[in-house]
């Protein structure tokens, strides 16, 4: 197979560039290959801008993840139906199910990505760890897990928590790696039972970690959390600073912009991606729907890479039954709708105590007796303790000053115990 990744990038897994104009070099460098190689082999950039011409960033549009969806076919740099494909599904972050195309190559190229974050923050390759996931995210877990990268074991995220304690008592791992909520589902579960784990490595991604809900997580599983920014379609885009001031960007792989409505760069704005390596489906300037804040000031830890202060808006939440126990609302979209055909978009709405509905925006391919399916499933995993309302619709409304958000509680009170939200 032809690589596609330059070797510049491969390079760079391994070091950080040395400062500030170091970093501009390759970020330089990186983006005009990128935008090289989308204007040759993607039909989309092809139109945007001619051959051999390099356009400046911000003259760019914004993909955001809808469109990146519905003109798939043109923004790829392959056909959809080229051998060697994997597909990575990201149903669960957004409400608009995707699937992102990627090879080999990619799979391992990311991998390696988030092992140089873990591996910066005390991973080593004789601890063991666990991986709870999501099934979509790991289209083909052997194309990187039988190598030499971890000795990781993969539990579904869809498991109970009692199930989640269980299999990490078995492992006895020296580091876990999850969702925020997922890890708060474990630390819940811990103080029903009035345990405690010692993990010494927390890594958490995908959703927000708010200060109380880290401090209860640190408390029972007995290490420290690492929160890392990062998405499916992005790899790692940022992590947590040792001295605690902020998320530092891999710029050299990911290059961020806050934007504000008028999309202009902003201190506080939604969140823009170019993902530097990418190359099956070139992301420039794609929008994940995140909001964020550039620090006041630099880190104190000296490093080129630039610095969140502060993460927004990841819209996930811990809820509550009225048992008393806890589910990650990941870990609901994955038990009921994460393999079922023809779901475009989708909003779980928490009704009332006892109630949750179901929106559903369809295309032809979802089967008809899903709807049911769906039920059931619901149903044997929540028992009588909610009832669920499956609805199809034509479109899903945001009331006005809403962000879209798949998860909506309108019981009127705090989704969790916890902050209800980062400040
Ligand atoms: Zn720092």
């Amino acid at each position: 197979m032809r690589r596609r990744i330059p070797i510049s990038l491969w390079l760079g897994t391994q070091r950080l560039p040395r400062d500030a104009e170091a970093l501009r070099r390759v970020q330089k460098n990186r983006l005009g290959q990128l935008l090289d190689f989308a204007g040759r082999h993607s039909p989309y950039y092809r139109n945007l801008y001619p051959p051999a011409c390099r356009p400046a960033l911000s003259d760019l549009p914004l993909l955001t993840r809808a469109a990146l969806r519905d003109r798939l076919r043109e923004i790829a740099t392959v056909p959809l139906d080229a051998g060697g494909l994997y597909f990575h599904s990201t149903s669960g972050w957004s409400g608009t199910p995707l699937r992102l195309p990627t090879n080999r190559e990619e799979l391992l190229f990311n991998a390696l990505l988030w092992l140089a974050v873990y591996r910066a923050h005390g991973l080593r390759p004789w601890h063991r760890q666990v991986k709870f996931a999501h099934a979509g995210m790991n289209p083909d877990k052997r194309a990187v897990r039988h190598a030499w990268l971890y000795p990781r074991r993969y539990a579904p995220a869809v498991s109970s928590p009692e199930e989640k304690v269980r299999i990490l008592r078995e492992a006895r791992p020296q580091s876990i790696a999850g969702w925020a909520s997922l890890l708060g589902e474990v630390a819940f579960q811990l103080e029903r039972e009035n345990a405690r784990l010692r993990i010494p490595l927390l890594f958490s991604a995908s959703d927000m970690l708010w200060p109380s809900l880290r401090a209860r997580i640190e408390e029972r599983l007995g290490g420290r959390v690492v929160d890392i920014y990062g998405s499916i379609e992005t790899g790692p885009i940022a992590c947590e600073c040792r001295q605690g001031r902020g998320y530092h960007v891999r710029s050299d792989f990911v290059l961020v912009e806050l934007l504000d409505d008028q999309a202009r760069p902003a201190r506080a704005g939604r969140v823009v991606c170019t993902v530097l390596w990418r190359r099956m489906v070139p992301l420039i300037r794609y929008e994940l729907g995140d909001y964020a804040e550039w620090a006041d000031e630099p880190c104190p830890c000296g490093s080129p890479l630039p610095l969140l202060g502060r993460l927004h808006g990841r819209h996930q939440d811990l809820w509550r039954l009225p048992s008393g126990q806890w589910i990650s609302s990941g870990a609901l979209e994955e038990t009921l709708i994460g393999d079922v055909p023809g779901i475009r978009v989708f909003q779980f709405i928490r009704e009332a105590e006892d109630r949750v509905r179901l929106q559903l925006v369809t295309t032809d391919a979802f089967p008809a007796e899903a709807e049911r399916a769906i039920t059931e499933r619901f149903r044997g995993r929540f028992g009588a303790v909610w009832a669920l309302q499956v609805e199809r619709v034509a479109s899903i409304e945001k009331r006005p000053g809403e962000k879209f958000t798949p998860f909506v509680d309108r019981t009127g009170r705090p989704a969790s115990a916890v902050d209800p939200g980062r400040p």
